[in-house]
């Protein structure tokens, strides 16, 4: 598309997602590009508007966002801020009569996750959920083998997303900006991946938390986390995450005839398909190079054409909701000791 006739996008929040990942994207992107920066520090946005080529006016800061209303240029509003925040500012977006695409998690709370929808709904604008893997090629790949039903049915899913958190004082670590710790921001994606892949939604959730004794880091959220999702067909998801485990971010899918790893299904780079089959005595193994694209362009190509085509997003903000219903679920059976249906 010419740039012209790509949907304009607002970035709120400048920091290390928006400035080492999303912005970048949009170099290739095909249907997006950045508009318009709302930032807490002037001097950040003033620089980093001039390297994406955003006009002077069109740099805003918290108490200015409102006036995004008046920006014609400004059709989509990036929510890339701290978990808690991302309430108020996609209900101040629908209210500018924006259109939203808000990160993962959604809210801190399945209440909040409501509302934002509520308030997209209500406003007439639509609402995505940042689930870049969902737009990734890889796991797209996943789901077509798994739902084909060519490999029989799915017994298990296992999913793990770990990652070795840094020790410095940071938002994450604080429940009333984070929500939580490694379940909502990264243990997300497994839960996530589970329903994607099988189409289905849990029945029954278990979860266990460990955190190390005497780390000021995990006073208040999660370090490690396992939980356990079972569907109605019958599948069992096992997934994993913490913040003191060395990076792991592989998919693994246990089906009757065989099995399908997806290593790095999680990370922004990198995934490699293995398939691994059995038919009578045969057996194969495929591994399979998808070409690698840039996520965080797809997911904002997605969302312009849905809205230069008044679709839905394939993520709307009820697959935000359902997320925080489960975890709210996992968080009450990690209290209880005890499974929790839904
Ligand atoms: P950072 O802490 O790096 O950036 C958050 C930015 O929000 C800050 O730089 C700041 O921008 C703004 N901000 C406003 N108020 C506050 C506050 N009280 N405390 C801290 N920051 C504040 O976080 P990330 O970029 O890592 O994460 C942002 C969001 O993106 C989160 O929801 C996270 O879960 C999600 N995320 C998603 C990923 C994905 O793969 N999809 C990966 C990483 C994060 P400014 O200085 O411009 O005001």
């Amino acid at each position: 598309e010419a740039p012209a006739k790509r949907v304009g996008f607002a970035i709120v929040g400048l920091g290390r997602l928006a400035l080492e990942e999303i912005l970048p994207a949009f170099g290739e992107a095909k249907k997006a590009r950045p508009v318009a920066l709302v930032s807490g520090s002037p001097d950040k946005a003033r620089v980093v508007g001039e390297q994406y080529g955003i006009k002077p006016e069109a740099l805003y800061d918290y108490a200015s966002f409102d006036r995004i209303a008046d920006n014609p240029e400004i059709e989509a509003v990036y929510i890339v801020l701290p978990n808690a925040m991302h309430r108020e500012f996609v209900e101040r977006a629908a209210k500018a009569g924006k259109h939203v695409l808000c990160e993962k998690p959604m809210a801190t709370s399945s209440v909040d996750a409501r509302a934002m929808t509520k308030a997209c709904a209500d406003a007439k604008v639509q609402l995505m959920i940042a689930y870049r893997c969902q737009y990734e090629p890889n796991n797209r790949a996943v789901q077509k083998l798994v739902r084909d039903g060519a490999m029989g049915a799915v017994k298990i899913v296992e999913a793990t997303n770990t990652q070795v958190m840094g020790t410095g004082d940071q938002w994450r670590f604080r429940k009333e900006l984070a929500g939580g710790g490694a379940l909502p921001d990264i243990g997300l994606y497994c839960l996530n991946a589970a329903r994607f892949l099988t189409g289905e939604e849990p029945t029954e959730v278990f979860a266990r938390i460990r955190n190390p004794k005497d780390d000021p880091r995990y006073r208040e959220v999660e370090e490690t986390i396992a939980f356990t999702l079972v569907f109605p067909s019958g599948v069992i998801a096992n997934c994993s995450s913490s913040y003191g485990a060395h990076e792991n971010k592989d998919l693994r899918v246990h089906l009757e005839k065989g099995t399908i790893d997806l290593e790095r299904a999680f990370a922004y780079e990198g995934q490699e398909l293995k398939l691994s089959r059995r038919d009578g005595t045969a057996e194969s193994i495929e591994t399979k190079r998808l070409g690698q694209k840039n996520q965080f362009a797809l997911e904002l190509d997605h969302m312009a054409e849905c809205l230069r085509e008044g679709r839905r997003p394939r993520t709307p903000g009820e697959e935000g909701v359902q997320d925080h219903v489960i975890m709210e679920a996992l968080y009450e059976s990690t209290r209880s000791g005890a499974p929790v249906t839904l």
